[in-house]
């Protein structure tokens, strides 16, 4: 039997080796595409919502491929890109908060000038060529994709969309967690089991409780990491975790500070902090107005063909030009940054197939495996890479990584910006001891 290593790296090498493969081709189209895409007056706007994960790779993709007489238009809200997959860590970690957020300027750098425009703003609704703008201002379009993902309150979100407040927010709960000895954490998906097991590693002291309605930790994933990561919090972490459990969360806030649950059998507790960490809501109102069956009734995500665009029984034709992709979206792939990344590459093979005249053929085809593989950390330096196929069949690596930043400076890397600009910003932060490193 192959370890679960060999597994990985075959599977890995399967997906990857040809992938950089299209990359080159792609790296050396860009170039050309640079110096021969002209700038018009009268050209047609191909606009992205939302610039994270799914948004980001779809407007690069976009700005090195278009033909001359289109151009790309990219709406987003918050000034920087908000590094999510950091914020339970920088929940609890003083010091680094700042990083998680992450400049746009990299995006789209080499593209020709003139083919790319970035509009901070949140679009609020939209007609069957415009985007409307919570400004009031509004943007015409040939192709509309919406990667608008989902929101989640504090500490899996935050509310702020400038740079300085959300490092306010992030702060806020660093400090309502050192404050607080009897913590409850309700949730146990990947966000409420990183913030519990860091707490506990990072402030041993403290008395935390894991909370999860369902039997298992990490329901949606494989039994081989649901023990792994039961044992890993209760037998080193030493924190207390009840499964079967659905206490309400006290109602007016995520973030409760003196508050009671109450369990099945009627007894109530008393924690200094109980955060919940449960409820995506998918970003899907901005197409209510102009088609409201496309959204979900049971999931609130919008509905999509194989080919992503929007499904809608009130369109007025399938070959719709809106197109949704990523957490938004019900594609039947995993929700993960990683499959949004793929489906980029779908909805901008199709847009550009009907911006030539032809039909939009290319499917979206999850690579379950890939695309809905996990690192979960389980405290400071232990975490677990995880991934299952769709055959059931899964590889687990357990590791440690002594980066408490958990390497946020290859994030930057990735997106185009200078790490070093992040650590010379003080301005942006407010200076407070560091508690981990
Ligand atoms: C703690 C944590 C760890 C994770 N770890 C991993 C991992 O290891 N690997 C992985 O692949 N995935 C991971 N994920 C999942 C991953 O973060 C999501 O799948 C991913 O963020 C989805 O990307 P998205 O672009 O579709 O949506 P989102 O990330 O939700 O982004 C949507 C964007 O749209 C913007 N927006 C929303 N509405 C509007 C509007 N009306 N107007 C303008 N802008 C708007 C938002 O500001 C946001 O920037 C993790 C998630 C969390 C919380």
């Amino acid at each position: 039997m192959p370890s679960d290593n060999t597994k990985l790296i075959v599977k890995a090498l399967g997906f990857f080796l040809p992938h950089f493969g299209r990359v080159a081709v792609q790296r050396v189209a860009a170039v050309h595409h640079s110096w021969t895409w002209q700038d018009t007056a009268d050209a047609k706007n191909v606009v992205v919502l939302g610039g994270s994960f799914a948004g980001i790779e779809l407007v690069t993709r976009l700005a090195e491929t278009l033909p001359t007489g289109f151009k790309v238009v990219w709406i987003e809200k918050n000034s920087h890109l908000n590094y999510s997959f950091t914020f339970p860590r920088f929940s609890v970690m003083t010091g680094h908060e700042h990083t998680a957020f992450i400049p746009y300027d990299g995006v789209a750098r080499g593209a020709p000038a003139g083919i790319f425009t970035r509009i901070q703003d949140t679009a609020v609704g939209l007609t069957e060529n415009q985007v409307l703008l919570a400004s009031g201002d509004k943007v015409d379009y040939a192709y509309l994709a919406i990667a608008t993902g989902s929101s989640q309150p504090l500490p899996v979100q935050v509310s702020a969309t400038e740079r300085r407040d959300a490092c306010h927010e992030l702060q806020g709960v660093q400090e309502t967690i050192k404050a607080s000895q009897k913590i409850a954490i309700v949730g146990g998906g990947a966000v409420g089991v990183e913030l519990a097991s860091d707490i506990k590693d990072f402030y041993p002291d403290k008395d935390v409780t894991l909370i999860h309605a369902r039997g298992q930790l990490m329901s949606h994933f494989g039994k081989r990491l649901q023990d792994y990561t039961l044992s890993a919090l209760q037998d080193e972490l030493k924190i207390r975790v009840l499964l079967n459990e659905r206490p309400k969360i006290p109602a007016d806030r995520n973030i409760g500070t003196s508050a009671k649950l109450t369990f099945s059998d009627g007894r109530e507790e008393q924690f200094h902090l109980i955060i919940g960490c449960t409820g995506q809501r998918p970003n899907s109102s901005v197409l209510a107005s102009l088609l409201p069956s496309a959204i979900s009734e049971e999931t609130s995500r919008i509905l999509v063909q194989q080919t992503l665009q929007v499904l809608a029984t009130d369109a007025s034709s399938p070959d719709t030009p809106i197109f949704a992709f990523g957490d938004v979206a019900d594609h039947g792939g995993p929700r993960m940054a990683r499959a949004g990344w793929m489906q980029a590459g779908v909805a901008l093979d199709n847009i550009l197939a009907m911006i030539r005249g032809l039909k939009p053929s290319r499917k979206y085809e999850p690579n379950v495996f890939v695309e809905g593989a996990i690192k979960l950390t389980l405290g400071k330096t232990h975490n677990v890479v995880y991934a299952m196929d769709a055959d059931g069949s899964d590889v687990m690596i357990p590791a440690k990584d002594g980066r408490l930043d958990l390497g946020i400076e290859r994030a930057w890397k990735q997106f185009g910006a200078d790490f070093k600009l992040a650590n010379g910003s003080a301005a942006e932060r407010v200076e407070q001891p560091v508690n981990g490193a």
